[in-house]
């Protein structure tokens, strides 16, 4: 039997351990304090004139409704796009044939394809566990994981820590990346061409590391993953499909600390993915 998901949000623990969260059942916290400013649902303030980002590419969805497999069908959710018709190795041949995950962040260190390079201190190829069942897709580098060459280390990290600890997943128990490996100055948002030639390295680490469920943080990891310019508001509450593999899209946590309403809809979003998570681990059990 999978684990029992504790009935706790990932707002209200102390602890980003889940074995101190098990420990600590019952110690509440108040809400981390969540400004209330206007922002995009990628948690960037959005100033009052500026007109909507553009998605990070806009090819015609190549999606159509994913058909779940039976032992998704059996939980009874709603079903949302499947992205899947591209051949991974068509995006970037070189790419494709990286053996590891290593070998991936080498070439990320070395890649000059855009400017980001230039301007980044670290490249940000991801890290996590190698065969992870549970994978976090962000969006591009801050400050902070451009310091340390480490996605997720800064605020949002630290509660993307809190989120998958409520869900009883440790950061060592799970893969995260990125959209993008190197940081946009400013944290400006991702412009199309980079998202372009940077996405075959993604698509690359989620064919090695073969993830039984895939978390989409924010509009430019949801869009870019199933080819669609849909708003992340009818993603999200779905189960996805990229190459098979169950997709579920939430709000980035950066959007998060700035809009305390998204994290009822977040809350709920990732315990879909863990319910996933556990219904594939038991339906892989049962093919074995
Ligand atoms: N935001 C992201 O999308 N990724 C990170 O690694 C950090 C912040």
């Amino acid at each position: 039997m999978p684990p029992p998901v504790p009935e706790r949000r990932f707002d209200e623990t102390v602890s980003t351990d889940w074995r101190a969260t098990l420990r600590n059942a019952g110690a509440l916290r108040p809400s981390a304090g969540a400004s209330t400013g206007a922002s995009d649902s990628d948690g960037k303030p959005v100033p009052p004139s500026s007109p909507s980002a553009p998605p990070p590419q806009t090819p015609a969805s190549s999606s159509g409704a994913y058909v779940l497999p039976s032992w998704l069908a059996a939980l009874d959710l709603s079903a949302g796009l499947e992205a899947g018709r591209l051949q991974l190795g068509d995006l970037a041949p070189d790419v494709s044939a990286l053996p590891t995950l290593e070998a991936i962040s080498a070439r990320v260190a070395g890649c000059t394809a855009c400017a980001l390079h230039k301007t980044a201190r670290n490249p940000v190829p991801g890290e996590g566990h190698p065969h992870a069942d549970f994978l976090c897709v962000g969006e591009a580098p801050g400050a902070q994981e451009d310091e340390l060459g480490r996605p997720f280390v800064g605020e949002s990290g630290q509660l993307l820590t809190k989120i998958l600890g409520a869900i009883q997943l440790s950061r060592e128990d799970v893969y995260i990346c990125n959209v993008l490996k190197h940081r946009p100055p400013g944290n400006r948002d991702p412009l199309p061409e980079e998202v372009q030639v940077c996405q075959p390295f993604l698509l690359r680490q989620i064919e090695l590391v073969q993830p039984k469920v895939i978390l989409a943080l924010g509009r430019f990891a949801a869009q870019t993953l199933l080819q669609t310019t849909t708003a992340i508001g009818a993603l999200r509450g779905k189960v996805h499909g990229f190459h098979g593999v169950p997709l579920i899209v939430t709000y980035h946590p950066a959007a998060l600390l700035r809009n305390e309403a998204w994290k009822r809809p977040a809350w709920e979003d990732v315990k879909l993915a863990r319910r996933i998570l556990d219904a594939a681990r038991t339906a892989d059990r049962g093919a074995e």
